[in-house]
C-alpha cells in the first residue's frame, strides 16, 4: 500500500543544495535517520555546529521538498550538530548513508560507551533496573549519563527525583541535560508530548532520538544507560539501529522467560548486531516486608537457564521487594537511598559486571561494535 520509499525521498532531497557548499544534502552526506511511517516522514540533516542558526531555510526547503511528493503526510526535518567523531566520510551518492540512512550509526560526543536496558514487554521493572543500575555505576566510580527513551511511558525523570523540571537550552540549538545524583539525564518525554497519538509520533521520535544524542551537551561521560521501550517492534528495533550501543541488557521476570518474550528481545539485538551482555531476572522472589523470609512464588531461576541455554551472561536476580518499589516510586532509587543494603550491594556488582564487559572487551563507542552472539 504505502508506495513512498526511501528512494523517492532521498531523490528529492538530492534536489536540495547546502547554500555554502553549493552540492546537494545527499551526496554531502548530511542526511541521516530517514525514517518512514504510514507516510509521516522524519529525517536529521547533520550540520557544523556553527552553520546551525544560519540553515532554517535548508531545513524547511528539505520539508518543502518532501512533501511534495504523493502520498507524504507530514514531514519533520531536524538539523542537527555533525558529530566530530564520524567514521569515514560519508561523501558521495554511493555512502553507506544515501544508500541506507536507517543504519547509519553515530557516535556521541564525549560519551564513551552507550548500553541499552531493555525488555520483552512492560511493566517488568526495566525502567526501576535501569535506574537502579545507572547510580550504581556513578557510585562506583564512573561518569553517567541517562537517556529515557522510553516513549511509551517516559518514567526516569520520576525514578530519579527530577519530575516536572525540563532542560534548558540558553542558545535554542543545544539542550543541557538535567542532574540528579550526579548524573546527566534527559528524557525523550521531553521533546515528544506523550498526548501525541502514536502514529504521529514514529517520525517525531526519531527526530528527538537524534537530538538526544547530537544537541545534549552530555559532557565527557563513561557509560550512558538508554532505558528503551518495552518491547520488540519495529519502533524498538529502529531505535537499536539508530543508537550507537555498545551493548544491551535484557531485564525480564520469571513469567516473561517462561513466555519468551526475553528471548524475543535478545534476537532482536542480535539482528542489528548488538551485543546483549545479560540478563537480569527481576522480581525474581518475593521477600516478606514483615519477617523478611524468601518466597521463590513465581519458581524463579528460568533466567539464569535461558542465559545459559543462549549463551548469554546472567548477570543477577533481583527480589520482588516493597522497599525497591517504594524507593523507586519516591524517586530515590535504592542503589543511592540505602547503599548499605543487599540490593544495593547487588546493584553494584552488576554495574561492575556491566562496566567490566564493555570497557574490558573494548566494547566502547568509535568505531561501533559488530559482534554476534551465536
Ligand atoms: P517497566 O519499565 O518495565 O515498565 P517499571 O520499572 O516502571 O517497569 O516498574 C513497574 C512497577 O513495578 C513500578 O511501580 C516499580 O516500582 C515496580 N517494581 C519494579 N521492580 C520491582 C521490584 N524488584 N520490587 C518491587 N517493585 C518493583
Amino acid at each position: 500500500m504505502n508506495a513512498l520509499s526511501e528512494e523517492a525521498v532521498l531523490d528529492v532531497l538530492r534536489r536540495v543544495a547546502d547554500p555554502d557548499k553549493g552540492a546537494d544534502i545527499v551526496s554531502l552526506g548530511m542526511v541521516s535517520g530517514l525514517i518512514i511511517r504510514d507516510g509521516n516522514v522524519g529525517f536529521a540533516i547533520e550540520v557544523e555546529p556553527e552553520r546551525g542558526p544560519r540553515l532554517e531555510g535548508l531545513r524547511q526547503a528539505a520539508e518543502r521538498a518532501v512533501e511534495a511528493l504523493p502520498g507524504v503526510l507530514s514531514v519533520t526535518a531536524v538539523l542537527t550538530a555533525e558529530s566530530p567523531h564520524r567514521e569515514a566520510p560519508r561523501r558521495g551518492g554511493d555512502s553507506p548513508v544515501s544508500q541506507n540512512p536507517t543504519m547509519a550509526r553515530s557516535a556521541v560526543a564525549g560519551v564513551r560507551a552507550i548500553v541499552a536496558v531493555a525488555s520483552g514487554k512492560g511493566g517488568v521493572g526495566k525502567s526501576t533496573i535501569a535506574a537502579n543500575l545507572a547510580v550504581a555505576l556513578k557510585a562506583n566510580g564512573l561518569k553517567v549519563a541517562v537517556l529515557d527513551a522510553d516513549i511509551y511511558g517516559p518514567s526516569v525523570p520520576r525514578l530519579l527525583g527530577v519530575s516536572g523540571r525540563r532542560p534548558a537550552s540558553p542558545d535554542g540549538k543545544v539542550l543541557i541535560p538535567l542532574e540528579s545524583y550526579g548524573l546527566a539525564l534527559m528524557s525523550m518525554g521531553f521533546l515528544v508530548d506523550e498526548e501525541t497519538p502514536m502514529i504521529w509520533r514514529g517520525p517525531m521520535v526519531m527526530s528527538a532520538l537524534q537530538q538526544m544524542l547530537r544537541s545534549v551537551l552530555w559532557g565527557e561521560r563513561d557509560i550512558m544507560i538508554v532505558d528503551m521501550p518495552p518491547g520488540t517492534g519495529d519502533a524498538q528495533l529502529t531505535m537499536a539501529q539508530q543508537v550507537p550501543l555498545s551493548g544491551a541488557v535484557i531485564v525480564s521476570t520469571p513469567q516473561d522467560i517462561a513466555l519468551l518474550d526475553a528471548r524475543r528481545g535478545l534476537a532482536m539485538f542480535q539482528k542489528v548486531d548488538v551485543p546483549v551482555l545479560g540478563i537480569v531476572e527481576n522480581m525474581s522472589y518475593f521477600v516478606c516486608p514483615h519477617c523478611g523470609e524468601r518466597s521463590d512464588i513465581f519458581s524463579h531461576g528460568g533466567a539464569r537457564r535461558e542465559a545459559e541455554r543462549l549463551g548469554t551472561e546472567f548477570l543477577g536476580e533481583v527480589p520482588l521487594d516493597l522497599e525497591i518499589r517504594e524507593t523507586s516510586d519516591s524517586g530515590h532509587p535504592i542503589a543511592i537511598a540505602r547503599p548499605e543494603s543487599p540490593h544495593a550491594l547487588l546493584f553494584r556488582q552488576m554495574a561492575r559486571r556491566i562496566w567490566e564487559k564493555v570497557a574490558g572487551e573494548g566494547a566502547l563507542l568509535r568505531p561501533p561494535p559488530r559482534i554476534v552472539i551465536e
